[in-house]
């Protein structure tokens, strides 16, 4: 897979920005209220947009506060703590952890943007009020400093007839200049001109800003009893007054009430005599100037109408993340939580949540994963492991346990007469060779035909009845050559054939891009879901089902070709080599296509039930119905008879198959595409066993003549245990095999044919001309040619048939 397969399934974002649209973004009242202080303690934390790097390494989440966050500064880690919580959520609908992404970086986007427009913000601090309001004052910069950050908040300080000098909020102003000075009050309205004409000023760093922002902080207050405390109260009133037509558009303007608890609420204030016009003419003021009065100071309705103002985005935060090398994504929902908390106390500051889909089970997104190349050596270094494996435990353990068992069950050492065995009286003389047993010599007494174990051995580990009158008499170990290949159990040669075009298809499946495969699927999810190529809509359907989906018709492509190739290679045999690979071919052909159709279906369910992608079916039935699809295309008029045990084998392997690539990949240190090479080897042995289980063993062959003679059947298998060297003669001589003695008019030789046997095939071999394959074609002498199921040859007169029985 050279191109990296590149659906980002985005319904987290899709249902996240649906949300948001529906609810809009909470009031701030409503959120600020007393009773809704649960709400706020819960997901404060809109997540909206999920965006990935590339290689999907880095992953980008933009998210929105819905509620204030005090004083805390999200993005400072000194302070604030960042947990990340992903898990997965597995078909069984139960979530599992998984290995957590590490925060990277929190940005204030909203901050950025403020420090992009060049946007400053004075804050005017009366220090005449006493220390417990000073020190709210301090909380309330800290708080605005989490937006405007030290580098664009400044500071100036009110008390009596002064006003300080414009400092920049930086952490020392902070902590230090916070502290009450007497006398309680001061000249307000000077302090705000001096201030403003400060604003207005070019040449100051206040002035210098292209959007600027001032906030008093106050008690508001500018009577003294009856008495204005400044000399110039009315005069400053009027500046003020003529200040705003000026001023007005150049900046915004807020003032927040600061005053004792008991005294805050507007009664009272209009109860003081001169307090109500002050409130008023604030009032005024900020509202000219495009900005707010407030009786108590609400940071976040401030910073959401400073932000409407400039048109920026209200709190915005981007977090990135980075996902661990060699994450593996297969298109399971995963869930991310972000919390934030305070790193002293472990406090929670806010949460939020959202889930996202990436990558699917047949075109997985793993993160800086080995590369095509790596991944195909470890798979070429499973396949030799699983081969070397396969064949030491069929070949060599498990014949050589079998023997043991056969040993200690059945070789006796002969105890003298009357010995029986099994209730059985244990015959006096060796059924081979005539001669009597004597005590101490070992015997076989696998059936009533008991040998000497030397006899049996020398008989080809089996007695001589064995056959249609001695059904158990043969147990076959050839203890002298341990690699006879007839030690093995016959499922060997199937095993092995399934291993390899398991890996072919893997390898192909690997290694190649699968555009048709991807392109009829995201058709289908397009006319189904009756969208137009190119909408929005379009887009995120076809992610949403796409991404897991597209692979899989291919998939059952490649799967269902090379095991139907490779398996019915030992099915087909009635047919010459070319005919044998023609037909193998056209198998592998047809099931591949149908399968293709069972993947195309399985897809088209999911869709057009608006299933959940990740359902149980999508895997399911295809991969039972390809089974099925494959087991009918090896077998399918040849002499493997298919039977109904085959659909429930097929369920059960396609059930199998699903979870063996997870189980493997979750229990060993593989890769997941070479797990993927399990699934598939899984996959194939499994089929492969099944047909193997019902396929013919020809172990039972015959050669079948008429002709010159009564028709009968000649038991060629029992000729080729005795005769030395598997060779079986024809010919009218008496030291032939097979004696044409009933032909006495044909033109028969001496020694006319032999036929050997090979490992797993009987070769016919002409020594004399005379002899006719097929029809009638002479045989060239020293030619040979394969005897297959049903093979005709003729020698003489006499017409000889070559048939294999089951059983
Ligand atoms: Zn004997
Ligand atoms: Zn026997």
């Amino acid at each position: 897979m050279n191109k990296v397969y590149k659906w980002l399934l985005a319904v987290g974002v899709a249902l996240g920005a649906a949300a948001c649209d529906e609810q809009s973004v909470p009031n701030i009242d409503d959120l600020m209220s007393p009773e809704d202080s649960v709400v706020v303690s819960g997901e404060g934390l809109q997540i909206h947009d999920i965006k990935f790097s590339d290689d999907y390494k880095v992953m980008t989440v933009s998210a929105r506060l819905l509620h204030d966050v005090g004083t805390y500064d999200l993005t400072d880690s000194a302070m604030v703590n960042v947990d990340v919580q992903q898990e997965v959520k597995l078909i069984s609908g139960q979530t599992r952890q998984e290995t957590q992404p590490v925060v990277t970086g929190v940005t204030n986007v909203s901050r950025e943007q403020v420090a992009k427009l060049k946007m400053r913000l004075l804050v005017l601090v009366d220090l005449s009020l006493p220390q417990s309001l000073v020190d709210e004052e301090r909380d309330a910069v800290r708080e605005i400093r989490t937006l405007f950050g030290d580098q664009n908040l400044f500071l100036s300080f009110m008390q009596g007839d002064n006003v300080s000098e414009t400092y920049q909020a930086t952490d020392y102003v902070i902590n230090n200049y916070f502290v009450h000075h007497d006398p309680d009050y001061t000249y307000l309205y000077r302090s705000i001109l001096t201030k403003f004409s400060e604003l207005q000023d070019k040449s100051t760093v206040l002035g210098s800003a292209r959007y600027k922002v001032m906030l008093i902080l106050s008690g508001g207050k500018t009577y003294d009893g009856d008495q204005p405390i400044d000399p110039k109260h009315f005069e400053m009133q009027q500046q003020l007054a003529d200040k705003v037509k000026e001023g007005r558009g150049q900046l915004l303007a807020y003032y927040s009430n600061f005053a004792e608890k008991s005294t805050t609420n507007q009664d009272s204030l209009f109860m003081v005599p001169g307090k109500q016009a002050d409130a008023n003419i604030m009032q005024y003021f900020c509202k000219d100037m495009n900005g707010l009065w407030q009786g108590e100071f609400n940071w976040p309705e401030i910073e959401d109408d400073i932000m409407k103002d400039f048109n920026v985005n209200y709190s915005n935060y981007i977090i990135t993340l980075e996902q661990p090398d060699n994450k593996v994504f297969r298109g399971n929902r995963h869930n991310l939580q972000l919390t934030f908390r305070d790193v002293t106390n472990n406090d929670l500051i806010v949460t939020g949540s959202t889930f996202f889909y990436l990558g699917s089970v047949y075109a997985p997104i793993i993160v800086n994963g080995g590369s095509t190349l790596d991944v195909i050596i470890q798979g070429f270094i499973v396949l030799f492991v699983l081969l070397l494996v396969t064949w030491l435990v069929f070949q060599l353990l498990e014949p050589y346990i079998r023997y043991q068992i056969f040993k200690r069950k059945y070789v006796n050492v002969y105890g003298g007469n009357k010995m029986s065995f099994g209730g059985q009286m244990v015959a006096e003389t060796c059924y081979l060779c005539k001669a009597p047993f004597v005590e101490g010599d070992e015997i076989v007494t696998k059936c009533k035909h008991t040998m000497h174990k030397q006899c049996w051995d020398e008989n080809e580990y089996h007695c001589p009845e064995h056959g249609r009158h001695c059904k158990e008499g043969s147990h076959y170990y050839n203890s002298k050559n341990i690699y006879d290949s007839r030690n093995a159990l016959f499922y060997l040669k199937w095993i092995f054939v399934a291993i390899v075009s398991g890996f072919v298809a893997w390898f192909l499946y690997t290694i190649l891009d699968h555009p048709v495969s991807t392109y009829i699927v995201e058709r289908i999810v397009l006319l189904i879901n009756g969208l137009k190529d190119g909408t929005k809509e379009a887009e995120l359907s076809v992610a949403e089902y796409g991404s897991r989906l597209t692979y899989l018709p291919a998939f059952g492509l490649y799967v269902s070709f090379y095991v139907t190739l490779f398996l019915s290679f030992l099915t087909i045999r009635r047919r010459q080599w070319h005919l044998r690979i023609l037909e193998m071919v056209i198998r592998a052909i047809l099931a591949g296509i149908a399968s293709f159709f069972c993947c195309v279906v399985g897809s088209i369910i999911p869709i057009a039930l608006h299933l959940d992608s990740n359902s149980f079916l999508v895997d399911w039935i295809p991969w039972a119905l390809m089974s099925w699809v494959i087991m009918f295309a090896i077998t399918y008029a040849t002499r493997t008879r298919i039977e109904k045990v085959f659909l429930v084998a097929a369920c059960i392997i396609g059930f199998l198959s699903m979870f063996i690539w997870s189980v493997v990949y979750t229990y060993s240190f593989l890769d997941y595409r070479v797990a993927l090479l399990m699934s598939f080897i899984t996959y194939a042995v499994c089929i492969a066993v099944s047909i193997a289980r019902v396929a013919p063993r020809s172990e039972r062959y015959f050669l079948h003549i008429e002709g010159a003679v009564k028709e009968m059947d000649v038991a060629l298998y029992k000729w080729m245990r005795t005769s030395p060297d598997h060779v079986v003669t024809i010919g009218k001589s008496v030291d032939c095999s097979l004696q044409l003695s009933w032909d006495l008019n044909g033109n028969v030789a001496a020694v006319q044919a032999e036929i050997r046997q090979y490992v797993g095939s009987m070769r016919l071999i002409a020594l004399e001309n005379g002899v006719y394959v097929d029809n009638d074609k002479p045989l060239p002498i020293g030619k040979e040619v394969w005897l297959y199921h049903g093979r005709h040859f003729t020698i003489g007169n006499t017409s000889f048939t070559y048939v294999e029985k089951d059983n």
